[in-house]
């Protein structure tokens, strides 16, 4: 479905992307893991189109992607739910899912705004209050929610343990596993690489802008680098 081929990309003069190589196939979950400053974040922001690329190109289900611009990008099924959640914090719950669909004028936005709140009941609870007085956690659900809203075929997830607490932590993950049965393919970065991995079909190690490791998610978790550098094993 997604396809990454010697992926460069730069911030002025200095390179921080080296030649990036990887898949994504329909209804997986691959996860990027690697240290703060890897380039994991680098890495989406070019995928989903507000990073220039300096060589190599995207694919997406079979089209060229490199040149497209970023909104045009969500239209084509790839959506992104940021690093650090990015919600509007002046709107509410209910305003900011309306505006990950701002693209259809359909019955279906009240279905999905439904199956969303399924999904994450708290929302529904919180429907009509401003977005900023939601908990860390409760907002990292509202970014992936109004990511869904935009009906993804491929959604790139930035880090969404990033500062929960390890309970909520295990929710996040909880529904990334679940978005895999509703037929949406994950593409999920993260610096929590045990919990990645443990949800993870396959997985890609990031060290200074490289991809050092791949493999099935199993493997990953069970090879002694990883562990010594990762988990803390
Ligand atoms: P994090 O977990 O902090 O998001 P990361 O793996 O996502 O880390 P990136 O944020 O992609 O890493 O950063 C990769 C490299 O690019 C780092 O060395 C970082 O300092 C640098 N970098 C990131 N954003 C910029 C920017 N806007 N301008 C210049 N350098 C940047």
């Amino acid at each position: 479905m997604l396809k990454v081929e010697g992926l460069r990309s730069k911030y002025g003069r200095i390179e921080v992307l080296h030649g990036i190589n990887l898949t994504v196939d329909s209804g997986e979950i691959v996860t990027v893991v690697g240290a703060n400053g890897a380039g994991k974040t680098t890495l989406l922001k070019c995928l989903s189109g507000i990073q220039p690329v300096s060589a190599g190109a995207i694919h997406f289900r079979g089209e060229a992607l490199t040149t497209v611009p970023a909104y045009k990008r969500i239209h084509r099924g790839l959506a992104q739910s940021p690093e650090g959640r990015q919600i509007f914090t002046n709107l509410t719950v209910e305003e900011n899912l309306r505006l990950g669909a701002y693209q259809y004028r359909d019955d279906r936005v009240e279905k999905d705004m439904d199956e969303a709140f399924h999904m994450f009941p708290i929302l529904r609870e919180k429907r009509n209050l401003a977005a900023g007085g939601l908990s860390g956690g409760q907002q990292q659900m509202l970014a992936m929610a109004r990511a869904l809203m935009a009906r993804p075929a491929c959604l790139l997830l930035d880090e969404p343990s990033m500062g929960l607490a390890p309970i909520i932590v295990q929710q996040i993950f909880d529904v990334v596993s679940e978005l895999k049965s509703l037929g949406v393919t994950v593409l999920l970065v993260e610096q929590n690489a045990f919990g990645a991995l443990k949800i993870a079909d396959r997985g890609y190690v990031m060290e200074t802008g490289q991809i050092t490791m791949e493999g099935p998610a199993a493997e990953l978790i069970a090879d002694p680098r990883i562990r010594g550098a990762y988990l803390g094993v």
